[in-house]
């Protein structure tokens, strides 16, 4: 069994003060696969339980004005801005060119995960901030993890056909 750690639903959400960054990382228990119709996706390699940090969303801290160029470019290009997470109020995180396996997580309107940020002391002295994965469901081995896109935390606006198959989906992401 991997080490888990869960956070009270209180705690959900709040800015949460860690500095076991990657003690905690899970990483070694997702694992990156092939799904028809979506591309890639993760999933987990072990049971996992509701509250877990699972990974940080890592990429270019950029601001929002940087973000929106991007943004820009990539549509006239005819390529959908799919890797970018807020980072608290008016940053966020690239993840374009990083290869952090959260970026693989997929959409679902009833999403198992979710991102936040999350404060953690740093190295040399104060804090920092990151976006975290956390598993908001259990996680049985095997299963897809997924996010909601629409959410303002994950920051991805452009609307597509949603294949999640949800009961509860709103027919685009
Ligand atoms: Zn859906």
């Amino acid at each position: 069994m991997p080490p888990q750690y869960s956070f009270t639903e209180a705690e959900i959400g709040q800015d949460l003060f860690y500095n076991y960054r990657m003690e905690v990382d899970q990483e070694k228990d997702l694992e990156v696969r092939t799904v028809p119709g979506k591309g890639q996706g993760l999933f987990a390699l072990h049971h996992i339980t509701p509250g877990s940090f699972l990974t940080e969303y890592r990429g270019e801290v950029i601001d929002k004005a940087t973000k929106e160029t991007r943004v820009e470019a990539l549509k006239k290009i005819g390529i959908r801005a799919k890797y970018f997470a807020r980072l608290g109020d008016d940053k966020y995180i690239d993840a374009t060119l990083s290869d952090c396996i959260a970026k693989r997580a997929n959409h679902s309107c009833t999403p198992n995960c979710e991102l936040y940020t999350v404060k953690i002391k740093g190295a040399h002295g104060g804090f920092i901030e990151i976006v975290a994965l956390y598993a908001l469901t259990e996680l049985e081995e095997g299963t897809e993890l997924t996010l909601d896109y629409g959410d303002p935390s994950s920051d991805i606006f452009q609307r597509e056909v949603c294949l999640c198959g949800s009961i509860d989906c709103r027919g685009s992401m």
